[in-house]
């Protein structure tokens, strides 16, 4: 058994982990949570890799280009994330106002106070929480978008170090560069070791996902649920393929490619957890080299959501359907706009797309408060989050791969060698 585990191909084994883990899920209901902390462990390790990984890798990439290149890099990579999330959230529309999800239902005859008064952060505050007031507490309570602010300047202040004329100062520029390669490399090793682990992972999540909430995501929300995963197919295939063939990739093998870290923000529902395995199929699958990739992976795990921004406009949709107030065309444009930034405001870690949709739902007047229509559909939702979040995630990450191999491309920072077969 033992020997079989470890001698069989790691996907096949997360495959089987996760194809059981549904079956049994189903099956059992919910007393198989009782395996949940064999999942959560999984998750833990993941998460125990992410800032080191993040730290080193990105101080190395950016000490390894110019300045100039990196503000080049930012804005395309910035630049395309944002795009596809619009993309995204108007797909999430369409596809919303096509199968009309909540139609009929008129909820606002049974609402009863149905709580839940969650505040969305204001964006001013986000944006100025970007620069860590103390870049240690940034990297102790795991601040994705404080590490990569501090460890971009921490970089770019290292290769000054290395090109500098003081013999002294180049060789210790030269030392903390090779601490901070050892560092990333010694990372990966444990990716891999923690990967091992993913099948037993795999298994519990998904159990306990289907266990505790698969039958209701087959019941009343069916809609909602084929709306947001038809949605998500139609992204990866006609925007992602569409990308990666105009820039010569083929979606099959990119897919190929990709998909430890696709299966693992799947089951984990974490873009910043998956962060360390999506680093590993990007450099060690696609051959997208450190300059890119240390920078755009890390940023895209934080800010770049086009799953979440696809579950928004199909959510929205619904409630207001739900609540016998459809959106009118001009609603709905709010939407875009309003979804985009709450994309970017959410968190990679599971379920933040649901605290952040409640910031759109402000923004098309339809704010969640105690005792309101919307509150009670609100819930509904709720309840199948975690079947939503798993999908979501799963395109969330995908796209940062997918954005991350275009501006490779276009920078010359992709071994060609890898897309060979
Ligand atoms: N769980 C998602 C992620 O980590 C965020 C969300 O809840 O939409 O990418």
């Amino acid at each position: 058994m033992f020997d079989w585990y470890f001698k069989t191909n790691l996907l096949v084994r997360i495959l089987i982990g996760l194809v059981a883990g549904a079956v049994v899920g189903l099956v059992v209901g919910p007393p198989i949570e009782v395996i949940e902390p064999l999942g959560s462990l999984f998750v833990r390790l993941l998460q125990m890799i992410v800032v080191p990984v993040i730290f080193f890798t990105l101080v190395v990439g950016a000490a390894s280009v110019s300045p100039a290149r990196l503000g080049r890099i930012g804005v395309k990579t910035v630049g395309l994330y944002l795009a596809t999330s619009a993309v995204a959230i108007s797909l999430g529309l369409i596809m919303g106002n096509v199968f009309s999800p909540g139609r009929g239902m008129d909820i606002g005859q049974v609402a009863e106070g149905v709580a839940r008064d969650v505040e969305a952060p204001s964006l001013v505050q986000t944006l100025l929480e970007i620069v860590p007031t103390n870049p240690f507490a940034a990297i102790a309570e795991g601040s994705v978008l404080q590490i990569i602010f501090f460890a971009i300047f921490f970089g770019i202040g290292l290769s000054y170090l290395q090109i500098s004329e003081t013999e002294r100062i180049k060789s210790a520029g030269d030392l903390m560069f090779r601490f901070f390669d050892g560092g990333a490399e010694i990372m990966f090793k444990i990716v891999g070791w923690v990967l091992q682990y993913a099948p037993i992972g795999v298994f519990a999540l998904i159990a306990v996902v289907f266990g505790r909430q698969g039958a209701e995501a087959f019941g009343p929300l069916a809609i909602v649920t084929a709306a947001v995963y038809i949605a998500l197919i139609l992204h990866l295939v006609v925007v992602y393929g569409g990308l990666l063939k105009l820039n010569g990739y083929s979606l099959v093998k990119f897919i190929k490619r990709g998909r430890e870290a696709m299966i693992t923000a799947f089951v984990s529902r974490s873009s910043g957890g998956t962060l360390p395995v999506t680093i590993r199929n990007v450099e060690g699958n696609m051959g997208v080299k450190r300059p890119v990739f240390s920078f755009s992976l890390p940023l895209g795990a934080t800010i770049n959501m086009d799953g979440t921004a696809i579950y928004m406009g199909v959510c929205v949709l619904f409630i207001a359907n739900a609540i016998g107030i459809p959106l009118t065309g001009a609603q709905q444009v709010m939407v875009v706009l309003t979804a985009v930034l709450a994309s970017i405001g959410t968190a990679g870690v599971p379920g933040a797309g649901a605290i952040m949709l409640l910031m759109v739902l402000n923004a098309v007047g339809l704010p969640v408060t105690e005792g309101t229509p919307q509150a009670l559909a609100y819930a509904m939702i709720l309840g199948i989050d975690a079947i939503l979040d798993m999908g979501r995630t799963g395109l969330n990450v995908t796209g940062d791969m997918a954005v991350t191999c275009v501006v490779a491309k276009s920078e010359n920072e992709v071994d060609a060698e890898f897309w060979k077969d």
